[in-house]
């Protein structure tokens, strides 16, 4: 295959060539929390099945499960602090050391410190892969905290919904079992958001220097910035 054909011309073909996917979508996701980046997670998988892999998901999961590292990260998580490094780097660090991954992945929520991006340097390395792209979607504090207020998950699917946002509002018959997430709460919120500033911003511009970055607005409904975010990935090329 030609690798030098736009990304999503690829997986077009693999698509219809090979269904059982040959693709080899590699991406990161990072935004601030209520930035959308779950939903459009959500959406690549859908379209591309690719294989999301989220790091909050996986602390949450431990947490519910109430592993050794569910009691370790849990009062972080609580206090909307970021986990210690060493904790999210080794979850992924198993996750990435599976098979499944093959078929390309969307790293959602990870690296979100300039360690972090190191070790996933690493990660790549040890493995003899390359990144196809690293996407930011960036949006204002108030829709963080509007978005973030309105967010209910569905316990049984594990889909997320919004009550404030277009496009995203949940079916009436099942809100009555929708969750809110313990840290969406305004104050952790504004906690979280300020980790992202301080932590994060610096893994978002190591990526910008390097050129990988995919900067996406987020303040539209989401498949108007889906749209966006297919538009520009037709305009990557894929890594080996
Ligand atoms: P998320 O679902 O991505 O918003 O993550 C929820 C929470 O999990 C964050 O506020 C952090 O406490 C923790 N977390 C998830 N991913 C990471 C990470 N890469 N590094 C540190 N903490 C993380």
């Amino acid at each position: 295959m030609d690798l030098h054909l736009p990304l999503l011309w690829q997986i077009g073909q693999l698509v219809v060539n090979e269904p059982r996917g040959l693709v080899l979508l590699r991406l990161i996701l990072m935004g601030a929390p209520g930035s959308g980046k779950g939903t459009q997670a959500e959406l690549l998988v859908e379209q591309f099945g690719i294989l999301h892999i989220s790091t909050g998901e996986m602390l949450r999961d431990a947490i519910d499960h109430r592993t050794d590292l569910g009691g370790l990260v849990e009062p972080y998580m609580a206090l909307g602090r970021l986990v210690p490094d060493h904790h999210v780097i080794s979850v992924v660090e198993d996750r990435l050391g599976q098979p499944d991954i093959e078929a390309g992945f969307i790293l959602d929520g990870f690296p979100r410190t300039l360690r972090q991006v190191y070790a996933m340097d690493e990660l790549m390395e040890g493995q003899g892969l390359t990144l196809d792209g690293v996407i930011v979607i960036d949006v204002s504090e108030e829709t963080v905290v509007e978005r973030t207020s309105g967010r209910r998950v569905d316990p049984e699917t594990g889909k997320i919904f919004n009550l404030n946002a277009e496009g995203v509002r949940p079916p009436a018959e099942i809100l009555s079992r929708l969750e809110q997430r313990d840290d969406d709460s305004e104050e952790v919120i504004r906690q979280r958001m300020a980790s992202y500033h301080n932590e994060t911003d610096p893994a978002v511009e190591e990526y910008a220097q390097r050129g990988q970055l995919i900067r996406i607005d987020g303040s539209a409904a989401p498949d108007a910035v889906f749209d966006e975010l297919r538009r520009r990935l037709e305009s990557v090329e894929q890594g080996s």
